[in-house]
């Protein structure tokens, strides 16, 4: 049910191909984003490694794939915290140091595919849980914007006429659901694919899913991906 959203047919083969292709009619409609797959949120010797981050990458990878073959828009998003910030133990929040810009933790996983803009976030004393005003330097200038005005992930998924993103990455609880919850709260369908997810805490990322169910957003499971073919056929419409 993934590939429905991002889309699982070549229309020049005219046969279904899992992780692959899509009606390419539906392609401006929906982006991917991929939340905060960073050295130290994936990688076990991460400052803070996500329990079954590194099990997510496969996944998310063969999302990527998709995506690419469709030209599905891609965005990443990433923390990238000044060394000093009130999100960190050390000045009173509740994190250990992570994220900091510049650092080998902050980077994207280095079998990560990269295959679009990547937007920062949490780079003042805020928390910055939530990828949806994260900012993008590389597009500053772009579509009548001032030179000096970064993009912000909203922003350019409107300049795209999204109007579903299929949101992965870590962690469920956090910058997941934070993610989400700005995404429906600004009218956007949004598709979470449990196995492209992970938590901190088992539990809290449930409960935090189930109340993003309750807000309208569509979960899937893995074993939704075995109908993929004919459920895309079912929603060509899309
Ligand atoms: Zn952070």
């Amino acid at each position: 049910m993934v590939g429905w959203v991002i889309g699982w047919q070549l229309p020049q083969q005219g046969k279904t191909m899992q992780h692959e292709g899509l009606y390419r009619a539906q392609q401006p409609h929906t982006a991917l984003v991929v939340v905060d797959m960073q050295n130290d949120f994936v990688d076990p010797q991460g400052a803070l490694a996500v329990p079954h981050a590194l099990t997510i990458l496969k996944p998310i990878a063969a999302l990527i794939q998709a995506a690419r073959l469709a030209s599905t828009p891609i965005a990443y998003t990433m923390d990238w915290h000044p060394p000093r910030t009130r999100h960190f133990r050390a000045w009173g929040g509740c994190w250990p140091v992570h994220g900091v810009a510049d650092t080998w933790g902050a980077c994207l996983h280095p079998e990560l595919p990269i295959a679009g803009p990547c937007f920062r976030k949490g780079m003042g004393q805020e928390d910055g849980y939530s990828g949806w005003s994260a900012c993008c330097e590389e597009h500053a200038g772009q579509w009548g914007r001032a030179a000096d005005a970064p993009l912000l992930l909203s922003a350019w998924l409107g300049q795209l006429a999204v109007c579903t993103v299929v949101i992965t990455g870590v962690a469920t609880e956090y910058c997941v659901a934070a993610t989400a919850a700005d995404a429906l709260e600004a009218g956007l369908a949004v598709v979470i694919p449990r196995g492209c997810c992970a938590a901190v805490d088992q539990g809290a990322g449930q409960a935090a899913l189930e109340r993003l169910r309750q807000g309208g957003a569509v979960l899937l499971d893995e074993e939704d991906r075995d109908g993929l073919p004919q459920r895309a056929a079912g929603h060509a419409e899309y």
